[in-house]
């Protein structure tokens, strides 16, 4: 198979940081990501795939992010120099959406023409922070997040009027305020300017609301892809008991439900927890309940009753898994336990953990979802050893 050529018209690249575009083929990429996951977990897992990578690796980011600042007087949008808070203006990104970045520079702009100030971290004084871009791939809607340092926002009325009619195709402007000295992007609170301040997204034929602060994967190609495999490895016969844990707005649990019996959701974060439970409705799946928890603790409460299930999906942070975790998983006895994971260090070290417990790490998948980083993500298929 040809090599996909090595694209090298990314010029922020080496300041940057966030890819390491131009740099290898990405047919090169993906044999290095195989072998970083085979290397973590070969010892622990009988086969590991090939890896499945992407058939368009550029552009593929749905969810973007820039800083405002200003360099020479200059209002511009952009990202932090590796390792710095230094801006680098950014026109365009080889790995985002091509309208997002579009309407992140028509910002600026309008940022520039309303006389609107720019927020400085060392003064904590000025208005605009960021912005933050979402946009449903398959639904085509685009949500666009200001992030301001305080509630007022001066002509907000005419900013929202104005980029509208620059970018139509916009659906809903929420601004969102982040008073407190933090790298976190996003504060608590949402105000939508125009729409519904939130957009849907289509995955594997399901419609997901998505909240600002929301987890949603950022590649929703690959997402199917990697959902599919989940529930391939499943199994399912329409008659099991599932635990989505770590399930964000609920998604790997709902498209899982379809084909099994009851779904129980887990997430820390309640936001999220909200656009589930919307989420379901919206869909009119019934047999699944999200509950706002910490995974391991709830987990643990569900063992202590005395519960049992047939399979634990699990799809935690970059951490992985704690003790406690999967002490709790093992105690319900499940049949299968599927791991998706985005750290394969951590998913080694867990895997070697579920192996002397009495299960077995049969079939790994490692896909790409992030081309031209560092991630890779793996869905593990765990069996009980007696099954
Ligand atoms: N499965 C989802 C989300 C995965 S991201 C999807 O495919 O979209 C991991 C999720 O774990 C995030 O939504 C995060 O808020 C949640 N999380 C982090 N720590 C947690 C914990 N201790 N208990 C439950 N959920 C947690």
């Amino acid at each position: 198979m040809a090599k996909t050529p090595i694209k090298n018209q990314c010029p922020y690249v080496k300041e940057c940081g966030a890819c390491h575009i131009g740099q290898k083929s990405y047919e090169d990429e993906l044999i290095e990501k195989k072998k970083w996951v085979e290397e973590n977990i070969g010892a622990y897992c009988n086969k590991v795939h090939d890896i499945i990578g992407m058939y368009y690796p550029y552009h593929y980011r749905n969810k973007v992010h820039a800083v405002f600042g200003r360099i020479n007087d200059e209002v511009v949008a952009g990202t932090y120099a590796k390792g710095t808070h230094n801006i680098i203006p950014i026109s365009a990104c080889m790995i985002e959406d091509v309208q997002a970045s579009a309407i992140i520079k028509t910002v600026t702009e309008l940022i520039k023409s309303f006389k609107l100030w720019v927020y400085n971290e060392d003064t904590q004084r000025g208005l605009m922070r960021h912005i933050l871009i979402r946009k449903g791939m398959s639904t085509k809607q685009i949500m666009v997040v200001l992030v301001t340092a305080s509630p007022e926002f001066p002509h907000k009325n005419n900013f929202v009027e104005k980029l509208l009619e620059i970018h139509p195709e916009i659906t809903t402007i929420v601004q969102n305020v982040n008073m407190k000295q933090t790298t976190m992007v996003l504060g608590e609170r949402n105000r939508p300017l125009y729409g519904p301040g939130y957009i849907e997204d289509v995955l594997c034929g399901l419609r997901f609301r998505i909240s600002p602060g929301s987890f949603y994967q950022v590649n929703s190609e690959q997402t199917q892809v990697l959902y599919k495999k989940v529930i391939e490895a499943a199994g399912l016969t329409g008659k099991e008991t599932i635990i989505d844990a770590y399930c964000g707005i609920g998604t790997i649990g709902m498209c899982m439900s379809q084909k099994s019996g009851r779904v129980i959701g887990i997430e820390l974060n309640p936001k999220a927890v909200k656009d589930a439970k919307a989420n379901a409705r919206r869909n009119g799946i019934c047999d699944i309940h999200f509950i706002a928890a910490d995974a391991a603790a709830y987990m643990s409460l569900m063992a202590e009753s005395g519960q049992k299930v047939d399979i634990i999906v699990l799809d935690p942070p970059r951490s992985g898994c704690t003790k406690e975790f999967m002490e709790a998983a093992v105690a319900m006895a499940p049949k299968k336990i599927i791991y998706v994971s985005c750290n394969p260090e951590t998913l080694g070290r867990d895997l070697a953990w579920f192996s002397k417990a009495g299960y077995i790490a049969q079939e790994a998948w490692p896909i790409d979802m992030f081309s031209f980083t560092e991630h890779v993500e793996t869905v593990v298929l765990i069996q009980r050893k007696d099954t």
